[in-house]
């Protein structure tokens, strides 16, 4: 893609995938999705028990960033209690997208368009320009041509077809996708929500003309992920991106304190009928590569 011209250096930092990035850019205004490292240093969250520990993680690397404003959504418990805790610890604004939990009906798709409409005020508040038309539709088509979307991580082959299922990874447990391609095996499908699963879908240049905002929102709204309720259209997306990438197993992977996801890997199991590795990361230390090669090989060993 080539880089939008934006208005100002004004830099809006976030990482949820329901936080449409062209809204931010056609405002003028630089997004950046943050996948946290984490980085090392001072806290303004600190290690707590109970706390998700992908949550913690972007709040600090966030006020670490220097960023102008920060969005958090209410995609998660975890994540509006990350928010309270960011707008106690640093200066920098912080914005509370609510996502509405339900998604088949008309009102929650409504209450949607209205966040986003809200985040717009945010952002003019932070030097932002609410943008015409025009330029809300010249921006999606700028963005709608990034030829960086691709649906897989993996470009190895030969090795045993694998999907890796889950919730958000941080850039230091993205090791996994290493490992499992040394033990083996080769990514067919990354379905966290860092990867392939949390890209909206393309847009529709009909509706793109006539409403750009409506487009925008219905194209983000549309990303399945395991909070939603109900949840179905996440397993619709699993049976099509399963199918079409011909994965012969699953590694299934969630950070301990994630309720919406721990609690998938059971259902997903009696649902999917191919082999499941279910892996739950601790995410306070470095990933240990031992330990998780010894499973990942076993599993890939089953698999032959
Ligand atoms: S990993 Fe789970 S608990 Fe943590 S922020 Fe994401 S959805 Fe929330």
């Amino acid at each position: 893609m080539r880089e939008p011209m934006y208005m100002t250096e004004v830099t809006v930092v976030y990482t949820c995938p329901y936080v449409p990035a062209e809204w931010i850019a056609a405002h003028g205004l630089r997004p950046r999705r943050l996948i946290p490292l984490p980085v090392e240093g001072e806290s303004v969250v600190v290690r707590a028990e109970g706390l998700c520990p992908y949550a913690r993680a972007f709040a600090n690397d966030a006020v670490a960033d220097n960023a102008d404003g920060i969005i958090v959504t209410t995609l998660c418990d975890q994540m509006r209690r990350v928010y309270d805790l960011l707008v106690r610890g640093t200066d920098t604004p912080v914005f509370l997208l609510n996502m509405p939990k339900t998604w088949q009906t008309v009102g929650a798709q409504r209450l949607y368009v209205d966040e986003v409409k809200r985040l717009g005020r945010f952002l003019v508040r932070l030097g932002g320009r609410a943008p015409s038309h025009e330029e809300l539709v010249h921006v999606m088509i700028d963005y709608d041509t990034d030829e960086d979307r691709v649906p897989c991580t993996s470009r190895k082959s030969p090795g045993t077809p694998i999907a890796v299922i889950g919730g958000p990874l941080m850039q230091r447990d993205r090791i996994l996708f290493g490992l499992i391609e040394d033990c083996g095996g080769r990514i067919v499908l990354d379905a966290t929500e860092t990867g392939w699963r949390g890209e909206r879908r393309p847009f529709d240049r009909r509706r793109l003309i006539e409403d750009p905002l409506l487009e925008l929102a219905d194209a983000y709204f549309s990303i399945p992920d395991a909070s939603r309720r109900p949840n179905s259209e996440l397993y619709e997306w699993l049976k099509v991106e399963l199918t079409r990438t011909g994965a012969r197993g699953i590694v299934f992977h969630h950070y301990v304190w994630c309720d919406a996801w721990r609690s998938e890997l059971v259902r997903l199991r009696e649902w999917v009928g191919l082999p499941v590795l279910g892996l739950d990361g601790e995410g306070y230390s470095e990933t240990n590569p031992a330990r998780l090669q010894s499973r990942i090989l076993a599993f890939l060993e089953m698999l032959q």
